[in-house]
């Protein structure tokens, strides 16, 4: 009812306008002396000024600016990403599971054994104790990190402290919320869309998405030493495969050899890629920002610097800091019950309130 009452009060209007428009076209009787000429151009100045205001009156909102007309116009782009970046996320989270399995196979089934079998006693009890920690910190942080809800501004209540108003939602934006498009909703302090864990990585699931960046860097390292003499074996062994008369291996060597080059191959590329991730989150984490955060606070700091003043991020406590802060840690144990074991403890804040004044140099009294 609502709808069509609206399409025929802008068709009314629509006509009403183009009424006008053809009256101004027509030209008036009498009282015209003098040459034509400049008529004719005063009429067609008026004209086009009254074109143009109409044109201008049809789309007029006063939230329009050169960036919304950019984002309409890359709208079908950005749908298809995100659209492609959410089936993705299915896809790529399948790929890590069984990749990470195919490791923790060819460990037990090539690896395990040659250590049992040729190192002394203390050195088979270091790579059993060090390779399951690092199995259980990778499987319990990507677990969490997946299924935990970065956390999202409450929809129900609209008096929160907030900055702006989300354009897309229409509901209030606490700081450091960002809107993520793949998710379609507010993220309560945005880091990114992981596609990777399928998931935004936001405030209640930092700690577990850098500690699985961590763990698992640590883990393919740790594979990649470990595998380094059997790598170089097994490349050997491949290589005189193709000698004449070719050696003769039992199909288990030969699959052995395989398993083996491609978890060299898979580890050490894993960990030269992830640990830069690794680096980076660990330098954008001292400084206390998000990966959003730092566009921002760049461009921040550019501007004010063009006005000859100093960006102060408010969110950066100190490096040590930020960083008890975002590991929850509390007192000096924690170091050990919350960062070198599994823990599922809540990060400190809702989320929502940020404290912005807080510049005391050693918050958490250790
Ligand atoms: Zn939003
Ligand atoms: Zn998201």
């Amino acid at each position: 009812m609502r709808m069509s009452s609206s399409w025929r009060w802008q068709l009314s209007r629509a006509m009403r306008l183009a009424l006008r428009w053809c009256r101004l076209c027509r030209p008036q009787r009498g009282g015209r002396g003098g040459g034509t000429k400049p008529w004719v151009s005063g009429r067609f100045l008026e004209l086009w000024s009254y074109s143009k205001l109409l044109l201008k009156s049809l789309y007029f909102n006063s939230l329009s600016n050169s960036d919304t007309l950019l984002d309409c116009a890359f709208e079908p782009v950005y749908w298809i990403v995100d659209n492609v970046t959410r089936w993705f996320g299915v896809v790529f989270v399948t790929l890590v599971i069984l990749l990470t399995t195919s490791v923790v196979v060819i460990i037990y089934l090539f690896v395990l054994p040659t250590i049992l079998s040729a190192y002394p006693l203390h050195w088979v009890v270091w790579h059993l104790c060090c390779g399951h920690w690092l199995l259980v910190m990778v499987v319990f942080h990507y677990y969490k990190a997946t299924t935990t809800s970065p956390g999202h501004p409450p929809k129900d209540k609209v008096h929160i402290p907030s900055v702006s108003i989300c354009k897309k939602c229409i509901t209030p934006k606490p700081a450091r919320t960002h809107h993520c498009s793949i998710c379609n909703t507010c993220v309560l302090k945005m880091d990114h869309h992981c596609p990777w864990l399928n998931n935004c990585v936001g405030h209640f699931n930092h700690r577990y998405f850098f500690s699985f960046c961590l763990y698992m860097t640590l883990g393919c390292i740790y594979c990649s030493i470990s595998s380094r003499e059997l790598f170089l074996e097994a490349y050997s062994a491949i290589e005189s495969y193709y000698m004449t008369p070719p050696p003769m291996e039992t199909l288990r060597e030969t699959t052995a050899h395989k398993c083996i080059i491609f978890l060299w191959v898979l580890t050490s590329s894993v960990a030269v890629a992830l640990g830069g991730l690794t680096l980076w989150h660990v330098i954008l984490i001292s400084r206390g920002e998000t990966s959003v955060e730092r566009h921002i606070n760049r461009k921040e700091t550019r501007r004010l610097r063009e006005k000859g003043k100093v960006f102060r991020n408010p969110y950066h406590h100190g490096n040590m800091n930020n960083w008890k802060l975002l590991l929850g840690v509390e007192k000096r144990s924690h170091w050990f019950t919350r960062v070198l074991l599994p823990s599922s403890h809540l990060p400190n804040g809702d989320g929502i309130m940020w404290d912005w004044t807080f510049s005391r140099r050693d918050p958490m009294a250790i």
